[in-house]
């Protein structure tokens, strides 16, 4: 457990100053200018070595169980011919009546490690339950869970991604097993996936199941709501606000909070509708979540538009808590990118064309009211950062580095670096480089210096 980390960079000072972060119990106690007489070698002090340090980061949404499906050789046969959604459901279907244990911590164990080189401390995983799996997943992820509970907090949403009230049975097997999941103390988060029933009464009867379920267990509301893009099909996010208003989830819920994943066909709203959810969404603990890459790969409307949750301008112009998340990794939904939060707050520069300082500075002026004051580009960090904490309901260490938070960092670059090395968070986010150490509650968890 370290006591001190010295000699860096921190975001919200001058990059010619160098600091000195004390820590204990795991938290912050002080950051002080850096002090050249302090003995930098002691066994519980880390060298900084002008590194910039940061919050770690989150993966607010991550599938644990379907990750590495297209590397792992035991489902070497299943590869990518269409790259449609139809066959991703179908391949991970057949992968998953496959699924063992062994796997499941093979796959699971290689995610969480290389999440946590990029530096990640803390995550949303999805685990499916339902008749083909049962609660195979569940019961790998509760392991791994337990098994890197020093390094990272591994947070755990018994998921179905199947149909609650459709198909064969009507769901009843899948509910079943959910009650059964949701009974478990060490699940902290239900969800579900209310577009795969086959009406839309069906898909209001999952939300109201599942929102019923997670206050009976007091349990935190993840849903996959309205991934597609077609603007002649309704979204169900009023539905859902509806449900969450009737059950009383504000009076009931003890601050459990609700998270809203993918949400694609928002990308179609206009000022106007956007003005509405704000509304609406007042009073209930709403966060949304934006995937962009697997929107891209995934969706795109008639006209062959693709989309994506404007998650910057839900922010800066309506006030929304949002972040930004990889999903996916090595399947058919999300064949591309890494475990890194920072590559998709790389795209965000792109995608939300959020890449200049002026632009920065316009939307940080524009939007001075309503966010904390800091540049977009800061902002962006957060949503893979400490936004994407809040978002999970996991506590979270801001970018100004606040005693009595979290001493959960990352450090970019090594001390060889030179020049080129990482001297603001806005650097960061146009290019993270892959270099970094990995802090967890004082306790490093990866990478050297
Ligand atoms: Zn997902």
């Amino acid at each position: 457990m370290l006591k001190k980390i010295t000699n860096v960079r921190i975001p919200h000072e001058p990059s010619s100053s160098l600091w000195d972060i004390a820590i204990q119990d795991g938290r912050i106690v002080s950051v002080d200018p850096h002090d050249s007489s302090a003995n930098d070698h002691a066994a519980d002090t880390l060298d900084g070595g002008n590194r910039l340090i940061a919050p770690s980061l989150c993966h607010a949404h991550i599938h644990l169980d379907k990750c590495f499906l297209l590397q792992d050789p035991k489902f070497s046969d299943l590869q990518i011919e269409n790259g449609d959604f139809k066959e991703a459901m179908e391949m991970t279907g057949e992968a998953k009546s496959r699924f063992e244990e062994d796997d499941l911590l093979r796959r699971g164990r290689q995610l969480i490690e290389e999440s946590i080189q990029h530096g990640v401390t803390a995550m949303r995983a999805f685990v499916e339950v339902d008749g083909v799996v049962q609660l195979k997943c569940l019961h790998a992820g509760l392991k791994l869970k337990e098994e890197f509970k020093e390094r990272c907090e591994i947070q755990i949403c018994a998921f179905a991604q199947l149909s609650l009230f459709s198909g064969q049975d009507a769901g009843a097997e899948v509910r079943k097993l959910m009650t059964n999941a949701a009974s478990y103390e060490e699940v902290e988060v239900l969800g579900s996936t209310p577009y795969v029933e086959d009406s839309l009464p069906k898909s209001k009867e999952n939300v109201q199941w599942i929102t019923q379920l997670s206050l009976q267990h007091q349990k935190h509301l993840d849903l996959h709501l309205d991934y597609f893009l077609d603007s002649h099909k309704q979204p169900l996010i009023w539905d859902t606000l509806t449900v969450l208003r009737e059950q009383h989830w504000q009076e009931k819920a003890n601050n459990k909070q609700i998270t809203l994943g993918h949400c694609t066909r928002l990308t179609l709203f206009q000022k106007e509708d956007w003005a509405r959810l704000r509304q609406e969404v007042a009073g209930l603990p709403v966060f949304f979540v934006g995937l962009p890459t697997s929107d891209l790969f995934m969706m795109r409307s008639p006209e062959k538009v693709r989309g994506t949750l404007p998650v910057i301008e839900m922010i800066y112009e309506y006030g929304f808590d949002a972040a930004i998340a990889v999903n996916n990794v090595g399947n058919a939904f999300t064949p591309y990118g890494n475990c890194d939060p920072l590559s998709i707050a790389s795209l965000g520069v792109g995608l939300y064309q959020a890449g200049t300082k002026k632009e920065a500075e316009t939307l940080y002026v524009r939007t001075l009211l309503t966010v904390p004051p800091a540049p977009l580009n800061a902002i962006m960090q957060e949503t893979v950062s400490s936004r994407a904490k809040a978002a999970i309901g996991c506590e979270s260490t801001s970018l100004g580095l606040v005693p009595e938070q979290p001493a959960d960092f990352v450090l970019f670059d090594n001390i060889e670096s030179g020049w080129r090395c990482r001297k603001s968070v806005v650097e960061v986010v146009y290019d993270a480089g892959y270099r970094r150490q990995t802090v967890y509650r004082g306790r490093p968890t990866a990478g050297v210096r």
